[in-house]
């Protein structure tokens, strides 16, 4: 999967690594994109009112509202990846030098 990015201008989420003329902002890699992926198939199939998420017009979530869903509904710690990965990716996304 490829990774999602988010644009710093006006908050689309996208896959470009620009948007708006400027350098978008890395939310999630590929690799995390999947696992949430796999996971939000998981809660629509199994049980799609556990999370009260409101989706944009494209179908995505934001990341922090996505994350304190889930932590309302499931043990913390059994996510912490998430939001490690989340952390991750922001820190990649920084400009070097
Ligand atoms: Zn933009």
């Amino acid at each position: 999967m490829r990774s999602i990015y988010k644009c710093v201008i006006c908050g689309s989420y996208t896959e470009e690594t620009a948007h708006c003329g400027v350098q978008t902002r890395l939310l999630l890699n590929g690799k995390l994109r999947s696992r949430l992926s796999h996971l939000m198939t998981y809660l629509l199939r199994h049980n799609p009112g556990a999370v009260n998420l409101s989706m944009d017009r494209e179908g995505w979530v934001g990341i922090d509202e996505l994350v304190n869903a889930l932590r309302s509904r499931w043990d913390p710690k059994a996510l912490s990846w998430l939001t490690k990965g989340a952390c991750n990716s922001g820190g990649a996304a920084r400009p070097k030098g």
